[in-house]
């Protein structure tokens, strides 16, 4: 593809208990990097102790230690303020506690590969845009410019791409393939369906949960065996937070041993009291039997949105460390009349396709054409929170449907309710539900100091700009206030630039940089975009402070 690069080409999997580092070689291969312990994948744990902050397999020890200062699964809380519990009596942004670990992850790659900042950053396709810039923050405070967050299937299907020789030089793969990515992970459930023709991955739908994966397999584990154990001992393992680390860390390779044999022991001692109980495979399966069936529902729900039926799928990929389990197979297997594909790696895809991302992004940067184009959805949908004309109540008004090709710009007009209105809040929701309460809230954008005079029923022009990376930016235009309107996106559980600065400080090492959220301000023109046509629905927007 190319020759040896200036600036080394990387993708980092930030995954909810498992992380890996991709870069290209000389030879434009993707290659996944070893961390300092020798291992393709670290523990995404973080473990406070003192002073000291521990990342990875280390960490992920002290769970039957200290279990009270370790942080696991941190992505499942990012769009939060505030990680679930505090460590070591001090609480913590999940994004912060995601920065630790990529930091680790940037001092381990260093080793190989020399200083490096430009990364892209993966996140599950399901993720919704304030857990996408929570990531994108994350990146920065660990010193990191991320030059793109990509969709986890998405990096999986280029991976894989790459692997089939769609990406060589010279070579048209002709025909279209449309592939299915059911990426199964230890936090979160993803699956797309992607479309690869010559060099352009195009996404057709996606869907997922993001409070699904393997950590629910291990829990089902845990549980049964803290039931055996009430009912023989009468006192429940995992009212100790070590004790219950223990256990925890004891199923979880169980279920592994499943994976590979039919039957498995586990032994838990706790107070002096001990049990010990055989779980066959079959039993397994029961335990977890509803937990695959929302994997399979959402499956077929997805190959329903992108317009397809099995016939027309030609490959179902399968990604994440949790489709080893032998039930995932056989129910892929069943639902799709076909052999699932386990041609590339669930561990290592997701890293190497978005260091085959990074290097288009690099080779863009340095004036040269890319190699292939990936287009995406949108997972959510976009709305604004607007009063229903008709039933005063308010509305999610949607302003993107889900599954819409990316990037897009999309324009409602609205209007104002009262006359001499001199300001309106446009609250941002994502989510399908027509009631706003049952949306995310992804921020508010003020406009103030309209002019006095304006009639009721002034019409407000709502315009959003949909970045292919799931990033987004708002315009407000009102008709008659021909000054340049002031407004800004106020975001919920964000972070302010001066926390970013100082966390990133004391995290990496690193200075302030000026690379900032550009997806929130920059609205100039982009070339690329197509419009949606304007829906002409009458709305009346909310002036400020007639909701709570
Ligand atoms: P994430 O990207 O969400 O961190 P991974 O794709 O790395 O997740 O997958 C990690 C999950 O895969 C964990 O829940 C782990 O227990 C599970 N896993 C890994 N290997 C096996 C196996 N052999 N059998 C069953 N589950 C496995
Ligand atoms: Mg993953």
């Amino acid at each position: 593809m190319s020759q040896a690069r200036a600036v080394p080409a990387v993708g980092i999997d930030l995954g909810t208990t498992f992380s890996v580092v991709a870069y290209l070689d000389d030879l434009g291969r993707p290659t996944t990097l070893n961390n300092a312990e020798g291992d393709k994948i670290t523990p995404s744990v973080v473990f406070f102790e003192g002073t000291d902050v521990v990342v990875g397999k280390e960490a992920a020890k002290a769970i039957v230690t200290d279990a009270e200062s370790i942080a696991e699964c941190t992505k499942r809380d990012l769009g939060h303020r505030m990680f679930h519990k505090s460590l070591g009596g001090r609480q913590y942004p999940p994004e912060a506690l995601e920065a630790f670990i990529l930091n680790k992850l940037r001092e381990d790659a260093k080793r190989t590969i020399g200083e490096f900042s430009k990364v892209v950053v993966t996140v599950p396709a399901y993720f919704d845009e304030v857990r996408r810039k929570a990531t994108q923050d994350a990146g920065y405070m660990a010193g990191f410019e991320v030059m793109d967050i990509i969709n986890e299937p998405t990096a999986a299907a280029v991976a894989f791409g790459f692997q089939q020789g769609f990406l060589k030089q010279g070579q048209d793969a002709g025909e279209k393939k449309r592939v299915l990515v059911y990426d199964l992970g230890g936090g979160t459930f993803d699956v797309t369906v992607m479309e690869i023709g010559g060099r352009d991955f195009v996404a057709l739908a996606t869907d997922g949960d993001v409070q699904l994966g393997g950590r629910d397999f291990d829990e089902r584990l845990v549980d049964f065996v803290a039931e055996e154990f009430i009912r023989k001992h009468g006192i429940d393992p995992r009212e100790e937070p070590n004790s219950h680390g223990r256990l925890w860390r004891d199923c979880e390779d169980a279920k592994r041993t499943l994976s590979a044999r039919t039957k498995v022991n586990i032994a838990c001692d706790y107070k002096g009291e001990a049990v010990r109980i055989e779980v066959t495979r079959e039993q397994f399966h029961e335990m977890t039997q509803d937990l695959l069936d929302r994997t399979a529902f959402t499956t077929r729900q997805t190959l329903q949105a992108a317009g397809l039926n099995w016939e027309q799928v030609d490959r179902v990929l399968m990604v994440g460390g949790s489709t080893r389990m032998p039930g995932v197979y056989e129910m892929l297997k069943n639902l799709s009349g076909k052999e699932p594909d386990c041609s590339i790696s669930p561990d290592e895809a997701v890293a190497q396709g978005a260091a085959l991302h990074a290097g288009i992004l690099l080779d863009r940067y340095a004036g040269k054409s890319p190699n292939f184009r990936i287009r995406n959805v949108n997972s959510h949908s976009l709305g604004v929170v607007a009063t229903d004309a008709k039933t005063k109540r308010p509305r999610n008004a949607i302003l993107i449907p889900r599954n819409t090709p990316l990037p897009v710009a999309a324009k409602r007009v609205f209007k104002t309710q009262k006359a001499g209105q001199r300001s309106i809040l446009v609250q941002i929701v994502e989510g399908e539900s027509a009631s706003p309460d049952d949306c995310s809230q992804i921020g508010k954008c003020s406009v103030r100091d309209l002019p006095p005079d304006l009639p009721a029923q002034t019409p407000i022009e709502v315009c959003f700009r949909y970045h292919d990376n799931g990033r987004l930016a708002i315009q407000v235009t009102v008709e008659g206030a021909n000054a340049e309107l002031h407004h800004e996106v106020s975001r919920e559980n964000s972070l302010t630039q001066d926390q970013l600065d100082s966390w990133r400080s004391y995290i990496s090492g690193m200075p302030p940089a000026s690379i900032r959220d550009s997806a929130d301000f920059d609205f100039g023109p982009d070339p690329s975009l197509t419009t949606q046509p304007a829906q002409t629905r009458v709305w009346n927007p909310t002036p400020e402070g007639d909701l709570s």
